[in-house]
C-alpha cells in the first residue's frame, strides 16, 4: 500500500454515429483527463467493420500512445478506453484494459473500474469447468461471467443483466462487442459513471472531465443497477437491477479520487470539498494565521478551512508537477530529498506563523511527516493538521489499495501518539458523521466502510478484518 490511496482504473468509451469522429484520437484525450485514476497502464479497443483491435501497455497515456503508435492504430466506428491503476491482479501487461475476449457469438472487449468481492470464488468455480484465465485480474472473472451468458441469451445486453445475478461488489463496466456498446454500473454505485454526448454520438466515461475534454455534453449519470445500451443511435435501458439496494458511491471519490471539475452523481466535487474544509473548520478549530493545503486535493479543503474560520489562506507549498511514474524514487535514507523534490515550502508564508495545514487523508503517516518537517525548515512556530478525511481505520474492498489495518496511522495509534510521531501541535479528522453530508443539496448514500466498518456488503474479505475495539 502506497503512503496515498490509489484509485484503480478510469473507462472512457465513443459509440457509433454518423457525426464524424476519430474515435482513437477521441478515446486519447479521454483517457488523458483521467489518468488521475491510473497510472500502471492503459489501452484502446477500436472496432472497425466489426472486427476489435487492441494496443495496450504498461505506462502512463503520453508514454504507451505516442505519435507513431497513434498513427498505426486502424479508425473504427467505436471505441472503448481504459487508464488502469491495479488494486488486484498483478501489475503486468497482460492485466492492462480493455480486454479482449473470442466467443461463440463474437468478440468482446470490456473495460472496469472497481474491485469484485466474489472474484475468488468464481474463479475457482469458472476453472473447475475448464476455463483458462490469461490474468489475475477480476475483470477477466466479469468478462467469463457475461460470457457464459452470452452463450444462452439472445442479446448481450440480457448477458450482462443475469451476470449482475452473480458478480458481487464495486464495477461500472463498457462492455463493446462487433456489434454494439453498452456501459453497466453496480447496484450500489460504488464507482461513478457517466454519459454525454457529441453530435449524435454517445461518450461513456468514468467522470464528467473527460467528456469536458473531448468537447461532449453532459447528459445523466449511469444509475446505479442500470445497463445502457446504444442500439440505433439512442439510448435504451435497461433497469432490472436498479432500487434494490441502498446506493453506496464510494465518498473518497469525493474527497480525493475524483478531480476536482467532476461532478459525479449530481454533486460538483470542488463544493464538496470546500464543504469538508468548512466542517472540519466547525469541528477542530483554533488559533492561527494562515491556512494552507498540500497540493492537490488538499487546496480546496484549505480555501473551504480558510473560508470558515476566517483565518486567510494561503499558498504554503508547492509541487513539481513533472513528476511522472518513471521518476527515479530515493533509495532508503534519502527520502526527504525525495518529498523535497516532490514538494516545497513557501518561506514568506509560514515563517514565524501558526500553520494550519490540510491534507485530504493521512494513510500510513510517512508523507505527513515529512511535509512538517518542511514546514519546521521554513520557520513555521506551530502547525495545526488537519485531515478533510475520517481516519482510516478499516481495508478496502471495493477498488482502492487499503489492503490492511495494520497499514493504517489512525488504526495503530491513538490521537496522542500520532501527534507526536508526526511532530504536529495539535491533529484534527474530519468526522463520519460530516463526511456523509458533503453534498450541498443534501444527497446521500455514500460507502464510508474505510472510516466506519459499516461495509454496504459483508463478504468472505470482511471476515475477521474488523478492528477490535
Ligand atoms: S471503503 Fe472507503 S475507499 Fe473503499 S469504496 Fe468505501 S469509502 Fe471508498
Amino acid at each position: 500500500m502506497a503512503a496515498k490511496l490509489h484509485e484503480e482504473c478510469g473507462i472512457f468509451a465513443v459509440s457509433e454515429g454518423k457525426t464524424p469522429l476519430d474515435v482513437v484520437t477521441a478515446c486519447y484525450y479521454g483517457l488523458f483527463a483521467l489518468q488521475h485514476r491510473g497510472q500502471e497502464g492503459c489501452g484502446i479497443a477500436v472496432n472497425h467493420s466489426k472486427n476489435i483491435s487492441l494496443y495496450r501497455d504498461l505506462g502512463l497515456v503520453s508514454q504507451v500512445f505516442t505519435k507513431d503508435v497513434l498513427e498505426k492504430i486502424p479508425g473504427g466506428s467505436m471505441a472503448v478506453a481504459h487508464a488502469r491503476y491495479g488494486t488486484t491482479g498483478d501489475n503486468n501487461r497482460m492485466n492492462v484494459q480493455p480486454l479482449v475476449i473470442n466467443h461463440k457469438k463474437g468478440k468482446m472487449a470490456l473495460a472496469h473500474n472497481g474491485n469484485l468481492i466474489n472474484d475468488f470464488e468464481l474463479r475457482d468455480e469458472l476453472e473447475s469447468k475448464g476455463s483458462i484465465f490469461h490474468t489475475t485480474s477480476d475483470s477477466e472473472v466479469i468478462a467469463y461471467i457475461i460470457t457464459k451468458y452470452r452463450l444462452q441469451t439472445s442479446t448481450i445486453e440480457q448477458a450482462v443483466v443475469k451476470a449482475m445475478d452473480e458478480i458481487k461488489g464495486a464495477y461500472s463496466i463498457c462492455v463493446m462487442t462487433d456489434e454494439k456498446l453498452l456501459v453497466a454500473r453496480d447496484p450500489r454505485g460504488f464507482r461513478p459513471l457517466v454519459i454525454g454526448t457529441l453530435g449524435d454520438r454517445f461518450i461513456f466515461a468514468s467522470e464528467t472531465c473527460a467528456l469536458d475534454t473531448v468537447g461532449a455534453t453532459f447528459l445523466r449519470d449511469v444509475e446505479p443497477g442500470e445497463v445502457v445500451s446504444c442500439v440505433d443511435g439512442e439510448l435504451v435501458s435497461d433497469r432490472t437491477h436498479c432500487k434494490k439496494e441502498p446506493k453506496s458511491l464510494c465518498v473518497f471519490e469525493l474527497l480525493y479520487f475524483a478531480r476536482p471539475d467532476s461532478i459525479i452523481d449530481s454533486i460538483p466535487v470542488l463544493n464538496a470539498r470546500l464543504r469538508a474544509g468548512s466542517f472540519l473548520a466547525l469541528e477542530h478549530p483554533v488559533q492561527a494565521d494562515v491556512v494552507i493545503g498540500v497540493p492537490d486535493s488538499g487546496i480546496t479543503a484549505a480555501i473551504g478551512y480558510s473560508r470558515q474560520s476566517g483565518i486567510p489562506y494561503g499558498v504554503g507549498l508547492i509541487k513539481n508537477k513533472y513528476i511522472g511514474r518513471t521518476f527515479i524514487q530515493p533509495q532508503q535514507g534519502q527520502r526527504d530529498t525525495g518529498v523535497k523534490i516532490k514538494l516545497n515550502a513557501i518561506k514568506s508564508t509560514v515563517e514565524g506563523k501558526r500553520v494550519v495545514l490540510i491534507d485530504d487523508s493521512i494513510v500510513r503517516g510517512t508523507t505527513s511527516k515529512r511535509i512538517v518537517q518542511l514546514l519546521r525548515d521554513a520557520g513555521a512556530k506551530e502547525i495545526h493538521l488537519r485531515s478533510s478525511a475520517p481516519k482510516f481505520l478499516y481495508p478496502c474492498y471495493f477498488g482502492t489499495d487499503i489492503d490492511s489495518s495494520e497499514n493504517l496511522m489512525a488504526y495503530k495509534y491513538t490521537d496522542d501518539e500520532m501527534k507526536s510521531l508526526l511532530g504536529v501541535d495539535s491533529l484534527g479528522f474530519l468526522s463520519t458523521e460530516n463526511v456523509t453530508k458533503l453534498s450541498d443539496t443534501g444527497i446521500e448514500g455514500f460507502c464510508t466502510a474505510c472510516f466506519s466498518g459499516n461495509y454496504p456488503i459483508k463478504n468472505n474479505k470482511t471476515k475477521n478484518k474488523f478492528r477490535l475495539e
